[in-house]
């Protein structure tokens, strides 16, 4: 039976580690740490996933900033406003909440963030220095998947690495991520043929697809690190991941959990990043 990876119990020591920091900057420097979040429409999930990022500001000893805009929000008013927080010397940080309205090319809106408050390092500077290892922010998502890998204390180093999925968010720069530290990784997509062969070979497995428990035990290697990033809904529309959990954990060496798992962790990472982002505009090591 499998190892289960808290993704609660890690993700609330990056928020410690993260809170102490912040309370530190401020006492030293008096500095605050803000972070600005602008949700666009009245998307539910979106909604919640706001929400819990100002929790999270809260408890980590951030100032918040939300800017919730009405869904006939043109693209250039939204441009405008971004402008603004770029200038703006108390956002360290600004979150675009996606998906945006159809009308608003997400694209246009991302590359109009300033690359030192991308905090969800998604501009294409930032992801251009994730190829090259010269990054100040990861992508939230991959940087908490390596930080459960790490709780593990299984060395990535030499390992196979297998990750399903090669979206922009999670897939291709999660396999740089595990390259960087030396993991031989295999991509895998839809397209990709003798996909359980694959996975089969995997010492350490990250399932990114958005299919509800595609992976299953049959398709893991005894003993395997098992990531499941997936969030989607089963039969019964109960959250379940990527992973067919039931089955995998009677193969695997340590498996990640959904809900509880990588979840948590995005949220943690993204703290992280707003910290990075204050530190380094107020040129502090
Ligand atoms: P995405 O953009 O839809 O990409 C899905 C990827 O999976 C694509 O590369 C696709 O291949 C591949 N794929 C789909 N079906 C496949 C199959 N049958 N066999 C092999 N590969 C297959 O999704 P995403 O944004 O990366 O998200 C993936 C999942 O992670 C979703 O459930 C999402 O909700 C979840 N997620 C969770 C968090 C979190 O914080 N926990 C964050 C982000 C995403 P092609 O490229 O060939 O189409």
């Amino acid at each position: 039976m499998a190892q289960i990876i808290d993704g609660k119990a890690v993700s609330a020591s990056v928020k410690e580690e993260v809170a102490a920091e912040t309370a530190k900057l401020r006492d030293e420097h008096g500095l605050k740490v803000g972070l600005a979040v602008v949700i666009v429409g009245s998307d539910p999930a979106s909604r919640v996933y706001v929400n819990n990022k100002k929790k999270a500001c809260e408890a980590v000893g951030f100032q918040s900033y939300e800017y919730a805009l009405d869904e006939s929000t043109t693209q250039e008013q939204l441009l405008d406003l971004v402008e603004v927080l770029n200038r703006d010397s108390r956002v360290n940080g600004i979150l675009v909440q996606l998906p945006l309205p159809k009308h608003i090319d997400e694209k246009a809106v991302i590359n109009a963030i300033s690359p030192a408050k991308d905090v969800d390092a998604f501009h294409p500077e930032n992801v251009g220095r994730i190829m090259i290892g010269e990054y100040s922010f990861l992508p939230c998502t991959p940087a908490g998947v390596m930080r459960l890998i790490e709780s593990t204390g299984v060395d990535i180093t030499g390992k196979q690495c297998v990750v399903i999925g090669r979206s922009n968010i999670v897939g291709k720069p999660q396999a740089m991520l595990l390259l960087q530290k030396n993991g031989t990784v295999t991509i895998c997509h839809s397209k990709t043929k003798n996909l359980k062969e694959i996975c089969l070979g995997a010492d350490i497995l990250v399932v990114a697809i958005g299919r509800a428990k595609f992976v299953t035990g049959d398709m893991i290697k005894e003993g395997a690190v098992v990531i499941d990033v997936g969030m989607d809904r089963d039969e019964n529309g109960k959250l379940c991941g990527d992973v067919d959990f039931e089955s995998a954990e009677k193969r695997a060496g340590y498996i990640t959990p959904v809900p509880g798992g990588v979840g948590p962790m995005t949220i943690a990472m993204l703290m992280k990043n707003t910290l990075t982002a204050a530190k380094q505009q107020a040129g502090i090591q």
